[in-house]
């Protein structure tokens, strides 16, 4: 019980939690980055590696060519020594030569593995999904989140795919200072000889703090212009969310198969193509292009601008000095190649502040959604695997309400499984069937009573082993577009003799032998064109055959055949019951005539089990429940 109380007191801090940070601190902005670059890196170990590879060589290129073209010129200005000239040519052009073709394969590996990153970092979102509570899954707002990260990303890539900018940018400008460091201390060591009069000014080390300062002060201004321009962007999020969802929604629409024919007739692109147009969030004349034309556009500009001084200021004070004698002209060609370049970089540097502070606060949802805590208490024990197959279910008093709702879906519920018996659950719908079936699967805890299995609380087991105890097909059973074998075993590696068994079992041998490529046959046209589009009916039988090819020993069919008609219902339930063999199987069924061969029958009513027995004694209780369904479908049927 402690354990639950403290997983409902994590779900409660969260809600509290989930408003966006009005100010963001550098500490958390580093430890968002940090976490980030740890997911990314955990679905894409070669990434970072090959990045940080890649950065630091992008980094020194151009310093290379301005050390090589220095020492030319020096040496052109003073001696002219011919061997000396071709050795810097000949060293030169190979390490420009060695390094550009290494930029030039590492880029290339870089960008590979970038677009695989983005399919990839999918499976941190998929996992997450999957490990939620179907509580989670069930809220709305946890949708709404999910995809508000995504328009995030499509829009400008923010969130976790901004990463690999922000840390290329980071890593470059860092390596790309500290490779412009090397190369210009001598401009600031270098001394202006007495004889140059005034320019001896330049020597004063106060002078050259001055300097340090200014090209510092300067950098980091326009770096603070380029973060304006970046931030006016992030003001455009949620009409850019909603661009985005419109392209997602109306772009495709048009390919919805089953939309198709419904849309022609109506003609509904004349109503698509009109909401379009008023809500174009990326359109020329859109706030996004205004935004462009506005003031996101002129602090852009002045950003620019302002680097443009820096360079102007490292030339004037690099051509005073060499004026004054403190070097040659060999050198300037040095100083004023990586100062610029490495003024550059303190740019790329600054600028990096506005994107990671936009970014944290998209960052910070990403996480939101990572973070969610699961409330279910997950239990440690094992389903010991039984040859017997003795696992005896009890459904103890127990009452449930779905999260958000105050009525209660199951009320009083009591009811115990007799190994290997057919049990029927009937009702109206909406009288709790189903219900019942997502709590017997531990979709959900009850609010009130217990589910026991073999005496024990179900919440006390493994999830994923006491899942291994049901085959369960839901009434919207899902397949996807894989092999069909693959789909009966729900894994790519399977017996085929027991998927092919299971396929005719459930009824598809026929249809399977039709088929060239067998148990190879890819289902669905989706991901292949020699793939098969199979009926409703066909997808039931496969479903079934999942149920049985797991051969788990409770059977669960949960209106899979609500589609069909009524003694086509009938005839899978018998057929399925002869498979089902000495499986504990549940039945479930709105039509009472598929499930009279039963050997229980538990009618529902108002989320409570108002009658229970064979379908010979229910109907011949006249006052009961069930006598009433019956009659009321009986004479449905045989008008
Ligand atoms: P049945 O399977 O007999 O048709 P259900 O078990 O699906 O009935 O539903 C029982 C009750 O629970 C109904 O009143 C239904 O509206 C409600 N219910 C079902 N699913 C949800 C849900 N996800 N959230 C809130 N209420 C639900």
């Amino acid at each position: 019980m402690q354990i639950f109380l403290k997983c409902k007191a994590a779900i409660i801090k969260r809600e509290g939690s989930s408003k966006m940070k009005e100010k963001v601190t550098f500490h958390h902005a580093v430890t968002m980055y940090l976490r980030g670059i740890k997911e990314l890196h955990k679905v894409s170990p070669k990434f970072f590696p090959i990045l940080t590879f890649y950065c630091i060589v992008n980094a020194v290129t151009p310093y290379i060519t301005v050390f090589f073209s220095a020492q030319i010129l020096k040496e052109l200005a003073t001696f002219r020594r011919e061997d000396i000239l071709w050795k810097w040519v000949a060293i030169g052009v190979l390490s420009v030569g060695i390094v550009s073709a290494l930029k030039a394969v590492l880029k290339h590996r870089y960008d590979t593995l970038f677009n695989d990153l983005w399919g990839r970092k999918e499976i941190i979102f998929i996992q997450k999904l999957f490990s939620l509570d179907f509580e989670e899954i069930d809220k709305q707002e946890n949708h709404d989140l999910r995809s508000q990260i995504q328009q995030n990303e499509n829009w400008m890539g923010w969130g976790l795919m901004k990463i690999p900018n922000v840390y290329e940018n980071f890593v470059t400008g860092m390596i790309g200072i500290l490779s412009g460091i090397t190369l210009t201390i001598s401009l600031f060591t270098a001394q202006v000889p007495k004889e140059a009069g005034w320019l001896t000014v330049f020597n004063n080390p106060l002078f050259i703090f001055i300097f340090a300062a200014i090209m510092i002060g300067v950098s980091v201004l326009a770096g603070k212009f380029s973060a304006a321009s970046t931030k006016c962007q992030s003001t455009l999020s949620s009409q850019a969310t909603m661009g985005n969802r419109l392209f997602g929604h109306f772009g495709f629409v048009g390919m919805d198969k089953e939309r198709s024919i419904d849309m022609r007739m109506n003609n509904q692109q004349n109503l698509i193509g009109a909401y379009w147009n008023k809500n174009l969030a990326f359109g020329v004349d859109g706030p996004s292009g205004k935004m462009a034309r506005g003031k996101m556009g002129i602090y852009a500009s002045l950003g620019v601008c302002i680097t443009t001084l820096i360079t102007g200021f490292i030339y004037v004070f690099t051509c005073l000095k060499a004026w004054g004698g403190a070097f040659d002209v060999g050198s300037i060609t040095q100083y004023v190649g990586a100062a610029t370049t490495m003024a550059g970089n303190i740019f790329l540097l600054t600028g990096l502040i506005g994107v990671m502070e936009t970014n944290t606060g998209y960052l910070d949802k990403t996480f939101e959604f990572l973070d969610i805590p699961n409330a279910m208490y997950q239990g440690s024990l094992t389903t010991e695997k039984r040859a017997d197959r003795r696992y005896e279910v009890e459904f103890k008093d127990v009452s449930f309400h779905y999260p958000g709702s105050d009525i209660w879906a199951l009320r009083h519920v009591s009811m115990k499984f007799k190994v290997g018996e057919r049990l029927a659950i009937v009702g109206e719908n909406g009288s709790g069937k189903t219900t019942f079936i997502k709590l017997l699967c531990r979709l959900y805890d009850p609010q009130e009573g217990q589910i026991l299995l073999n005496g024990i609380d179900i919440r006390k087991y493994r999830y994923d082993d006491y899942m291994n105890i049901f085959s369960v097909v839901f009434q919207d059973f899902q397949l996807i577009c894989q092999p069909l074998g693959a789909n009966v075993a729900g894994n790519m590696q399977y017996d085929h003799d027991r998927v092919y068994q299971a396929l005719v079992d459930a009824g598809f041998g026929e249809r399977l032998t039709s088929m060239e490529k067998g148990l190879d046959t890819m289902i669905y046209k989706n991901l292949s064109e020699d793939g098969v589009d199979i009926s409703g009916g066909e997808a039931q039988k496969i479903a079934i055959a999942r149920a049985l090819y797991k051969d788990a020993p409770f059977i669960i069919l949960d209106e899979p055949t609500a589609a069909l008609d009524p003694i086509a219902e009938a005839e899978i339930y018998e057929k399925f019951d002869k498979i089902a063999g000495d499986k504990t199987a549940i039945y479930i069924s709105h039509r009472l005539s598929s499930c009279k061969f039963c050997d229980e029958i538990a009618v529902f009513e108002e989320g409570a089990v108002v009658q229970q027995g064979s379908h010979e004694a229910l109907v011949s209780d006249t006052n009961g429940k069930y006598y009433e369904l019956w009659n009321a479908q009986a004479q449905y049927y045989t008008e």
